[in-house]
């Protein structure tokens, strides 16, 4: 049964200067004027984690056209909206000089460069819902219940009126927000038909304030992307209309060029082309191939049952490589690794930056195989295997290099930036390639393996378990997945972008563990992320959580599986 707004107001000047747990008996529903309060779960002292709260306002009163949330991409770049706008008021509003700890906190996750879908709003046909948090003031551990009614009587009701009502908000900033959010999903959508993996638009602004910042680099300095013009194609969008731009054509493509002039830059805004950004961001219209995975060495992580033959064989320990394992990987053992684990989920677009992959991985040179037999090396370098990728597997591969010219023979595609400008010289490549040959020879001898060892993890070895707690995960920062007892370092998973994935990941694992996975090893890696995208694609954000949680955040396949590839403690049958 729902209460009213004065029943809590009354509720909470009766519990003021009461001990802290009296709060919990607010727990319950609330009818306000404009929206239906939720209050979810209660925080047992001032400095535990803030509760639970939800605002639910009614279609009828929020009015939000239908175009605003009728088409896929334009509904969850409402929802993105809404969380920035929400978020935002309750900053001002927030006020903690409301007691101790958390006291006077309301607050929501504020959204970085990237549209994505947020489980902190929800949108219905029926209405619109904030799920946020809210610190109870308390001085010491009495409460302080005339703070707590300013703050859920009299602030709440401003904050969701000023950010969840359709009228209140910059209706021109939203229009904007959904638009481009439409044409980067529709941009991203045609690349297959027109034989590109990647696009960047004619105008884009691709580098960042700094490695810690990653809004726009501004300033005179800055020079806007230009796309060489043998590359450029011009698409039709939804509502920017005709954009121009470079495209990168399925196959290998090399970006080369001298050391800072912007390759790896071009590549950063490739790895997050994946998502769509924001107005302002200058990567609106920078789009990669949606299964693109940036591949790099990661030595000291661990592997467990990867086939990796097609880079390694005949290590000197004999031990196997067709499901290889190990706590401990090189450099070279972990990028096999990470190759054969993204290909494995669906992955058809590598992205590799030769500054953070491994050198005896990439390049095996005429005079190392003159001096080193191959029966003496293990490895068979990715510039044997990176065109049978593009023409048996239809698998693309982006590389920047710098320093090994012996990729011109492989390549399709070489773009070289000087000054931040990309230049086709993919001719002149061709022609520095005749004149002076490699003189190495492929270490391939026969096709890409038609199949590769499957790999059905056991359930029991995922245990969310900690201390007194059947259940215990937690995200921290973009760095790790804290599943249980054991800490998954997610912290070279490049495309993870916002901690509500990571902690929507952890969550994910532990759907899987229970719904997808047998002590015998049931189904295969790529089946279990399938069942597990497919559960979050049906029901919702909510199917990670039996709470209605505004913590998480969608995610890719490809960084679940990362993730439960990195666990320690998983075994594979
Ligand atoms: P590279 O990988 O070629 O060594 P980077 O991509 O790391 O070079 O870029 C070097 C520096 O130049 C970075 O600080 C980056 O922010 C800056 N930069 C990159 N592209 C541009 C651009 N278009 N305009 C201005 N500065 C840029
Ligand atoms: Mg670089």
């Amino acid at each position: 049964m729902s209460q009213t707004v004065e029943t809590l107001r009354q509720h909470l000047s009766r519990i003021d200067g009461k001990g802290y747990p009296a709060y919990k008996d607010i727990r319950g529903s609330y009818t306000f004027s404009d929206f239906t309060l939720f209050i979810d779960h209660v925080q047992g002292d001032p400095f535990a984690a803030p509760s639970r709260l939800r605002a639910r306002v009614a279609m009828g009163v929020a009015q939000f056209p239908p175009e605003t949330h009728a088409h896929p991409s334009r509904l969850i770049a409402l929802r993105d909206f809404l969380a920035r706008a929400f978020a935002a008021v309750c900053r001002t509003a927030s006020d903690r000089s409301r007691g101790s700890g958390k006291s006077g906190l309301i607050a929501m996750d504020m959204p970085g460069q990237e549209i994505l879908e947020r489980s902190s709003i929800v949108v219905t046909p029926e209405y619109v819902e904030a799920r946020f948090v809210v610190g109870l003031p308390a001085r010491g551990r009495r409460i302080l219940g005339r703070p707590a009614a300013a703050m859920l009587c009299d602030d709440l009701p401003q904050i969701v009126t000023a950010a969840l009502i359709y009228q209140n908000l910059n209706t021109k900033q939203l229009t904007a927000h959904l638009n481009a959010a439409e044409d980067t999903d529709h941009l991203r959508s045609q690349l297959d038909a027109l034989g590109l993996v990647a696009f960047v638009a004619d105008g884009a602004h691709l580098p960042r304030r700094s490695g810690v910042d990653d809004r726009p680099l501004q300033g005179s300095e800055v020079v806007p992307f230009h796309s060489p013009e043998p590359l450029r194609v011009t698409v039709d969008l939804p509502h920017a209309g005709q954009v121009s731009g470079m495209g990168i054509p399925m196959g290998v493509t090399l970006i080369i060029g001298g050391g800072y002039h912007g390759k790896s830059t071009l590549l950063n805004a490739l790895e997050r082309g994946v998502y769509n950004h924001i107005p302002g961001d200058g990567r609106e219209l920078v789009v990669a191939e949606a299964s693109a995975v940036k591949i790099r060495a990661e030595d000291g992580r661990r592997v467990e049952g990867v086939d990796i033959r097609p880079f390694i064989n005949n290590l000197p320990n004999g031990q196997s490589t067709a499901a290889f394992r190990t706590d401990n990987a090189s450099g070279s053992t972990s990028q096999a690794a990470n190759m054969m684990e993204a290909l494995e989920v669906g992955c058809r677009l590598l992205l590799l930056d030769e500054d953070t992959c491994a050198t005896n991985l990439m390049i095996r040179d005429a005079r190392m195989q003159a001096l080193v037999e191959k029966a003496g090396e293990p490895i068979t370098p990715f510039v044997d295997r990176v065109r049978q990728l593009a023409n048996e597997q239809g698998i693309s591969s982006i590389l920047v290099l710098g320093g090994s010219g012996d990729y011109f023979d492989v390549a399709d595609t070489i773009i070289r930036f000087d000054t931040y400008r990309p230049r086709d010289v993919t001719a002149e490549a061709k022609t520095v390639a005749a004149q002076h040959p490699t003189g190495r020879h492929s270490e391939v001898t026969g096709p890409w393996p038609a199949t590769l060892s499957p790999r059905l993890p056991l359930a029991e070895s995922l245990d969310p378990r900690k201390g007194r707690r059947a259940v215990s995960i937690k995200g921290r920062a973009l760095r790790a997945v804290l599943f249980g007892r054991e800490e998954i370092d997610v912290s070279d998973v490049a495309q993870l972008v916002d901690e509500g994935q990571v902690r929507a990941i952890g969550q994910a694992l532990n759907l899987a563990r229970e719904r997808f996975m047998t002590g015998r090893g049931g189904r295969d890696v790529a089946a279990i992320v399938k069942a597990v995208m497919g559960e979050i694609e049906t029901n919702g954000l909510d199917a990670l959580d039996t709470r209605q949680s505004g913590d998480y955040v969608a995610f890719r396949p490809y960084e679940l599986a990362a993730a439960l590839n990195r666990l320690r403690t998983l075994k594979v049958r």
